[in-house]
C-alpha cells in the first residue's frame, strides 16, 4: 500500500470517528450476551408472548436472525414506544422492531452505516484463529482474515511460530453507535516466513481477497461464486463430533445468502441435475479436461439447465439455497478428478471468471 492510501485511510477513520460522536444520541447500544436470541431480547424489553410471535410472523427472515457476541443492537424507548434495531451477524440484513402501545411492527431496512477503520496487528502463537481472537474478539473478523489466505494456506504452506500479521477492518456505526464489524479490507501475513498481502476487492454485491500473484496461478477452474467465505473445508478424514464415525466432507462449503448467483467455473456440459434428499437441488457439470464439478443445496436450478447443455465459464447456472440436508444457506461445491473427489481449493482460482478482466485492469493501473 502506498503512503497516500495509508494516510487517506487514517483521515477517513478519524473524520468518521468525529462525526459519529458529534451527533445526537438517542439510541442505546446493547451487547449481545451469551445465550441471547431474538426471543430473549424481546422479552427483556417487555414484549409479551403474543407480541413476540407477532414480531416473528412479520418477516420470516427474523426467524433466521443470527446474533453473535461481537455485534450490538440498538434500543430507543420513549413514552410507551420501544424501537429495537437488530443486525444479522453474517449477512447485511437489518431490522426495525417497533412496539407502540398495542401496535407491533417489524420490517427489514437498509441502515446507512458510518464506517471507521480499525487496524489490528500481532504475531501468531498457537493457532492463527486463536492469535487473531487474542487481539480482537470477533469470530467473524478472524474467519474473514483466514478466508483471505484460503488459497495460500492450502498447499502445505505454514504459518510459523511468531509470524507477523496485521489487517484493517471496517467498523459499522448506526445512530452513532458501533453495531458490527464489516469487511476486512487489507491483510498481511507471513506464510513460510514470506509476507503475503491481500486486498479485499469489491465486485458488484460480492468481492474477493486478491493480490497480483493470484492472476498468475494456472489453476484449471474459476471460483463458482463472487464472494468467498468458507464455512467448511474439504476434510476426507473428518470424524463426526458425536458419533465419532467417519463422515468425510468431500467438498468446500461457501457461505452465501439465499439467492446468491452460482457460475460455471469453466466451460462444460451438464452431466445431470435434479433433486435428492441429501443434496437438495443439485447440478453436475463435466469439463473438457475430464474434471467434474457439482453444486448442492441450490434454491433454484436455472430453467435453461438441461442434460447435455453446454455452459461457458462464468455463466450463471443457479442460486444458493438450503435445500436437502442443510442448516444454514451455503453452496456445497465439489470437484472430481479422475474419478476421485479432490480439494476444490487446489483447483479453483480466488475469483470468478467474470472478474478476471476487472482485476487485470486494476493491476495495470497500479
Ligand atoms: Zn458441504
Amino acid at each position: 500500500m502506498n503512503l497516500t492510501v495509508l494516510l487517506s485511510t487514517f483521515v477517513l477513520a478519524f473524520t468518521s470517528y468525529q462525526s459519529v460522536f458529534a451527533s445526537a444520541n438517542k439510541f442505546t447500544a446493547k451487547s449481545i450476551r451469551s445465550g441471547d436470541n431474538l426471543i430473549s431480547i424481546l422479552k427483556d424489553h417487555g414484549f409479551t408472548t403474543n407480541e413476540r410471535s407477532q414480531v416473528l410472523s412479520s418477516d420470516k427472515r427474523l426467524n433466521r436472525l443470527f446474533l453473535t457476541l461481537d455485534t450490538r443492537y440498538l434500543v430507543h424507548k420513549d413514552s410507551g414506544r420501544t424501537e429495537l434495531r437488530m443486525f444479522d451477524s453474517q449477512t447485511s440484513d437489518a431490522f426495525k422492531i417497533i412496539k407502540d402501545g398495542k401496535s407491533i411492527k417489524a420490517f427489514k431496512y437498509d441502515p446507512k452505516y458510518k464506517i471507521s477503520i480499525e487496524r489490528v496487528q500481532g504475531r501468531v502463537y498457537g493457532s492463527l484463529m486463536g492469535s487473531i481472537l487474542g487481539k480482537l474478539k470477533s469470530n467473524w473478523v478472524a474467519a474473514r482474515f483466514i478466508d483471505a489466505y484460503a488459497f495460500d494456506l492450502n498447499q502445505g504452506n505454514q504459518v510459523l511460530r511468531g509470524a507477523q500479521f496485521w489487517f484493517n477492518v471496517e467498523k459499522k456505526y448506526e445512530e452513532s453507535q458501533f453495531v458490527k464489524y464489516g469487511e476486512v479490507l487489507q491483510t498481511f501475513l507471513e506464510v513460510n516466513g514470506s509476507p503475503i498481502q491481500k486486498k479485499f476487492v469489491r465486485y458488484k454485491t460480492g468481492g474477493v481477497f486478491f493480490n497480483e500473484d493470484d492472476l498468475l496461478d494456472n489453476k484449471p477452474l474459476h471460483a463458482p461464486v463472487k464472494y468467498i467465505k468458507i464455512a467448511s473445508r474439504f476434510q476426507p478424514k473428518r470424524l463426526h463430533p458425536i458419533t465419532r464415525r467417519k463422515q468425510p466432507h468431500l467438498g468446500v462449503d461457501f457461505e452465501l445468502p439465499i439467492g446468491a448467483e452460482i457460475y460455471a467455473p469453466q466451460k462444460g456440459t451438464v452431466l445431470r441435475y435434479g433433486k435428492n434428499r441429501a443434496a437438495g437441488n443439485f447440478i453436475v457439470i463435466r469439463h473438457p479436461n475430464g474434471m467434474e464439478t457439482s453444486y448442492n443445496h441450490l434454491q433454484t436450478i436455472d430453467s435453461r439447465i438441461k442434460k447435455g447443455l453446454t455452459v461457458q465459464a462464468g455463466e450463471r447456472i443457479g442460486a444458493v439455497g438450503c435445500t436437502g440436508y442443510c442448516t444454514r444457506a451455503h453452496l456445497h461445491f465439489a470437484v472430481k478428478k479422475q474419478g476421485r473427489m479432490v480439494d476444490p481449493l487446489k483447483y479453483i482460482k480466488a475469483y470468478p471468471s467474470q472478474m478476471e478482466d476487472f482485476l487485470e485492469k486494476r493491476v495495470a493501473q497500479n
